[in-house]
């Protein structure tokens, strides 16, 4: 029994990507664009899928996109 010595792991903050999936086409050409307080626009630039989206400004858009996903994934919003 002896003292290990600990891999100190940094973990670094990755910026997280602006252009996402697009549930519809697949490309990565997908971005969340605020257009109000509490509505986004969810675009894609392959296949001009354009989504409107409430979702409130302390909402980061990542998880409004996943949230977007979710739904889709649920049937609950038709693209
Ligand atoms: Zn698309």
């Amino acid at each position: 029994m002896g003292r290990r010595k600990r891999r100190v792991i940094k973990v670094f903050k990755r910026k997280l990507p602006k252009i996402l999936a697009c549930p519809r086409c697949g490309n990565i050409s997908l971005i969340v664009e605020r257009v109000s307080d509490d509505l986004v626009n969810i675009k894609c630039g392959t296949c001009h899928l354009l989504y409107s989206y409430p979702a409130s400004k302390e909402k980061e858009y990542i998880d409004t996109y996943n949230e977007f996903i979710d739904k889709i994934n649920s049937g609950e919003i038709k693209i």
